[in-house]
């Protein structure tokens, strides 16, 4: 595969000069820039080499006047910006090598493969964003015929990585349910032969020793939600029997660890309007709690989250504020020697700073929507993601790739469905992205556009999206470029998963 050769905010004079400079003393490779600060540039690449110039560096650059002896030459060079004119071929083939590397997370297609074994819960969240439904509803359980659908055509993808994720409702109020497809898969495994993972994601205040011992004879990992101390949990998440929710999920979270082990349980948080100004606070609580990450996540606009959003939502330029906030004060705990990591900031370093491909659903490109993650609901509806199966919740249908008791998975995953939103979720080709300088951080979430903005290509001057993942992006860059070594031994530390202390 060739690497893309195109220029981005490029004037006619300059485009003339750049096909027709054999002659000159260096060729363009391609890239993508934007005006960082007052006096500097920052400069990117296809394959996510990046440069910060000053002003008078980049005229020079891009007027081909640079001494081919100067630091910014080699270093341009080195980083595929420019080339030798008679290296063009093989610099291009290297580009080639390293685009293929950063999309490598392509090879294997759909490895997780999310099921809502019920649509009921035992929480009241006041951002529920999958539109639960309650105990004693009736009609919400996926029954055993659309169950073993769900795992023939999981069994079907061609990734030799299946990750099976239990999302709900709450899944442990239909535990039979998860057991018999964990048993199914398991079957259906002894031929197809993957590496085959479970994970629960439950509240945890069903999880009793013998749900435990199952969990753990089955090797299925668990994650949680824990939104912060007492007050706020209890606020953002309480549950429908007990105005105790964060003292049963404390006592909940040491019984699963004393069966499954201290590193058995993740924990996500999300942001609501209650959130803000506590960010530090959050962080102390999943400290003290011995979790060694948060990952500070912004409401997304499903379900009742959509619905209720004048009670509970804020402005984005609000999250930024205190995800900065928040950001600084876990460098501060690693600075003092607690290792703690956030992980929004840990999957941008590893993109920014690592030539290796990082796979995150909510933020690739193409984006991750059916080809890397799929959700089978209660009723055997497949959705390209999770956020497709909450808007489904409230009868928007737009992003269904059908159902497992009718449709074979070719027709779901081979469809000309599928292939369209694909087509239509690619940085590399999405007005405005294609020309951005953080593009190769950034991702496409065709799902989001079309709940935020009424189509799935999106507009990216008014996407809120857009404008957190650029907000987060450069501020990581402004670190980076302070270059202090504490703080890159930080980010090394996230990177590699190894505390520095
Ligand atoms: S979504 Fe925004 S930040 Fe991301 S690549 Fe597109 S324009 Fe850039």
């Amino acid at each position: 595969m060739d690497a893309p050769l195109f220029m981005a905010k490029t004037d006619k004079r300059m485009k003339s000069k750049l096909t027709n400079n054999m002659e000159n003393k260096y060729q363009f490779l391609p890239f993508r820039f934007e005006r960082f600060n007052d006096s500097e540039y920052f400069l990117s690449n296809e394959v996510g080499e990046f440069e910060f110039l000053s002003k008078n560096d980049f005229d020079l650059f891009v007027s081909e006047k640079l001494e081919t002896n100067s630091n910014t030459f080699l270093n341009l060079k080195s980083k595929q910006f420019l080339t030798d004119p008679q290296n063009i071929e093989t610099v291009t083939n290297m580009l080639a090598t390293k685009y293929r590397t950063k999309k490598s997370i392509l090879n294997d297609f759909t490895s997780l493969h999310m099921v809502v074994p019920t649509l009921r819960c035992n929480s009241d969240c006041i951002y529920c964003q999958v539109s639960k439904k309650d105990l004693c509803d009736k009609g919400f359980d996926m029954s055993k015929t659309t169950a073993k659908n769900v795992v023939k055509t999981i069994f079907e993808s061609p990734s030799p990585v299946i990750k099976i994720e239990f999302q709900g409702g709450e899944p442990l109020t239909n535990f039979e349910m998860v057991q018999y497809i964990m048993e199914e898969a398991e079957w259906q495994n002894l031929f197809k032969k993957k590496c085959l993972e479970f994970v629960i994601c439950t509240n945890l205040s069903l999880i009793t020793p013998k749900t435990l011992k199952y969990l753990k004879k089955h090797k299925c990992y668990i994650s949680t939600s824990l939104d912060g101390y007492r007050d706020l949990h209890n606020t953002n998440r309480p549950l429908q029997d007990t105005k105790h929710t964060h003292e049963c999920f404390e006592e909940k979270l040491k019984l699963t660890r004393e069966y499954l082990g201290e590193d058995s349980v993740s924990a996500l948080m999300t942001t609501t309007c209650y959130s803000l100004g506590h960010f530090k606070e959050i962080v102390d609580e999943y400290m003290r709690l011995g979790f060694n990450s948060v990952f500070f996540r912004s409401l997304n606009p499903y379900g009742f989250a959509k619905r209720d959003k004048h009670k509970i939502a804020y402005s984005v330029s609000d999250f930024i504020e205190n995800y900065k906030e928040g950001l600084m004060y876990i460098i501060d705990l690693n600075l003092q020697g607690k290792f703690f990591v956030e992980g929004y900031a840990e999957l941008l370093l590893k993109r920014i700073l690592t030539p290796f491909a990082t796979g995150f659903v909510d933020l690739q490109s193409p984006a991750g929507v059916g080809i890397s993650g799929v959700i089978y609901d209660y009723n055997g509806n497949v959705y390209v993601s999770d956020e497709a199966r909450m808007m489904a919740s409230v009868n928007n249908q737009h992003f269904k790739m059908g159902n497992v008791n009718e449709n074979s998975y070719q027709e779901m995953f081979n469809g000309e469905f599928l292939h369209n939103v694909i087509a239509n979720a690619c940085t590399e080709c999405l007005p405005a992205c294609v020309e951005c300088a953080y593009q190769p951080f950034c991702g496409a979430d065709p799902v989001r556009n079309f709940s935020e903005q009424g189509d799935i290509v999106g507009y990216r001057p008014t996407s809120e999206m857009c404008k957190k993942n650029k907000s987060v992006i450069k501020f990581l860059l402004e670190l980076i470029k302070q270059n202090d070594p504490k703080i890159n031994n930080i980010f090394w530390s996230w990177i590699t998963k190894q505390s520095i202390c």
